[in-house]
């Protein structure tokens, strides 16, 4: 694959000016209808490489539409948006693909883990498809489930799981591949309070760990355990946090 970040770009008197993991830049996206509904409409925002950035809004703001754009899903209509500094319009579909499974993990709502795979496996699948090096594809999941403390519960099917254990494995599995960027949309939707600040703690410790968090939410106490909470209203940025 062709794909490679921008270097940083050095001015004379002052230090490299670091590249943002992802750039928005007065970003539309209209559904033609009729009616044509724009679900956002020119929204600008940079995320820096380690932050943990949390974006709220009422239903129907815009949030999905732009986790989608993020996520590589989904186009911009008009604007643009770059990935670690490479303008993503330039990509085609299979590098768009590409740069999706090695740069970006998802963690959503419903989890969605293979009920007749083991958590290991489940870990496991998307390493086979995204160019991790076979010999490291089980010590990195095995890592992975460690770091979200389901070492104990490899050889399980996620069904004997609690809620908050599958989402556990959910962060795992998106987060084994070392990916740039950790997209995550209503994270913590189907888990009670208690579960959903172990998935909050956990956050924090990969932030810690200098991974970039976008996490979507409606629920104010996940979105002020972010560094960053930027709100939408209307497909606009109303607070960039
Ligand atoms: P949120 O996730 O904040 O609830 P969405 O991004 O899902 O909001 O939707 C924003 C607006 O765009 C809503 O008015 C929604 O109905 C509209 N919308 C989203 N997806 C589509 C689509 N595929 N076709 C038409 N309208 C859409
Ligand atoms: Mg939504």
């Amino acid at each position: 694959m062709t794909v490679q970040s921008a270097a940083p770009v050095a001015t004379p008197e002052r230090e490299p000016v670091a590249v943002p993991a992802i750039e928005l830049r007065d970003v539309t996206r209209s559904f033609p209808g009729p009616p044509e509904v724009q679900a956002l409409k020119g929204v600008s925002i940079a995320v820096g490489e380690g932050d943990y950035v949390s974006i709220t809004g009422p239903s129907g703001s815009g949030k999905s539409t732009m986790l989608n754009i993020l996520g590589l899903l989904d186009r911009p209509t008009v604007g643009e948006y770059r990935l670690g500094g490479v303008l993503t319009s330039s990509l085609g579909e299979d590098d768009r693909a590409a740069v999706r499974a090695r740069q970006l993990g998802f963690v959503f709502q419903a989890f969605h883990l293979m009920s007749r795979r083991s958590v290991l496996e489940n870990v496991l699948l998307p390493m086979l498809y995204n160019g991790t090096p076979r010999a490291e594809r089980e010590p990195r999941a095995r890592e992975a489930l460690q770091r979200v403390g389901l070492g104990h519960r490899i050889d399980f099917l996620p069904g004997t799981l609690s809620g908050g254990e599958r989402q556990r494995v959910a962060v795992a599995r998106a987060v084994a591949s070392r990916p740039r960027v950790l997209l995550a949309d209503e994270p913590t939707g189907n888990l009670d309070q208690a579960t959903s600040a172990e998935i909050m703690d956990l956050f924090e410790e990969l932030h810690a760990d200098g991974l970039t968090l976008v996490v979507i939410t409606h629920d104010g106490a996940v979105a002020r355990r972010a560094s960053r909470q930027v709100r939408l209203t209307d497909g606009r940025v109303s607070d960039a946090g």
